[in-house]
């Protein structure tokens, strides 16, 4: 195990030795395990906008691979880290987050797990914005159920994701994403608005507060679009019970405002 050392900017490099699966030549790639939000913003712009930061470029035969390492990334002023871990049989240890961010205790952190680099860019962009994260994965899924077999065919589940609205890169201004499947690069941007998200805290935080009162806090949780799908069986089979009938008319409520505020249309029935 190396020495963790961090570097001026509190983000802390290594080299990983690679094959080329293309050419199965040796290289080395020069790259990050943890990246500090906080200090080293010319490493947070790049982890949010530039796309090649974890491609190796194999120097054989110039082949671009995509390299899916253990990432750690932090932000001290906004208490939380998302850890890139695309393999959850990869061994990860309080000890390391405490070595990286420098502090032995990390129990006022928001802590999220990523599986895929795309989920990770995504994940800090909702820790960065002002709402709780998982308002966002609960408004993610609820939208994706709204749409027609046919344009879920099209827009697929893994290409679908939270983005900033605009080039402004207002951390409370973000928007759902759907890119279509056979065209590279051609998608739809959907805002999600203040409205929609306060109705989504109002309807579901409650509940939330009940069933995990932690919610990650200390403790590395993955909160995506499975875990959303989850919880909102459990609310659907919880609204069907005798005497929720105000709270199932609520969370039809919701529906209806997914309807109206991201795809402005009124939905009709149930
Ligand atoms: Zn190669």
């Amino acid at each position: 195990m190396d020495t963790i050392i961090i570097g001026s900017g509190g983000s802390h490099e290594i080299d990983l030795s690679l094959t080329c699966p293309a050419c199965h030549g040796k290289g080395v790639f020069h790259t990050w395990d943890c990246i500090n939000g906080t200090d080293d913003l010319a490493m947070r712009q790049r982890v949010l906008h530039d796309q090649s930061l974890f491609f190796y470029t194999c120097p054989h035969c110039q082949s671009a691979v995509h390299v899916e390492e253990k990432c750690l990334y932090f932000d001290k002023k906004k208490h939380f880290m998302v850890w890139h871990i695309p393999d959850l049989k990869m061994t990860v240890t309080s000890g390391e987050v405490e070595d990286f961010l420098g502090q032995n205790d990390f129990s006022g952190y928001d802590c999220r797990v990523a599986l895929t680099w795309g989920e990770w860019r995504e994940k800090i962009i909702e820790m960065e914005s002002s709402f709780d994260d998982r308002l966002y994965e609960l408004i993610k899924y609820g939208a994706y159920q709204l749409l027609k077999p046919d344009q879920k065919e099209k827009l697929p589940l893994e290409m679908y994701h939270f983005d900033y609205a605009d080039d402004s890169y207002q951390p409370d201004q973000l928007a759902l994403v759907f890119m279509e499947a056979d065209q590279k690069g051609n998608g739809y941007v959907y805002p999600v608005n203040t409205k929609m998200l306060e109705v989504t805290h109002d309807v579901f935080l409650p509940v939330l507060q009940k069933l995990s009162p932690q919610a990650g806090k200390g403790v590395f949780e993955r909160y995506g679009y499975s875990w959303a799908e989850h919880f909102m069986k459990y609310i659907i089979e919880a609204a069907k019970k005798p005497g929720m009938e105000t709270y199932s008319q609520l969370v039809g409520f919701w529906i209806r405002t997914i309807g109206r505020e991201i795809f402005q249309t009124e939905l009709k029935g149930q």
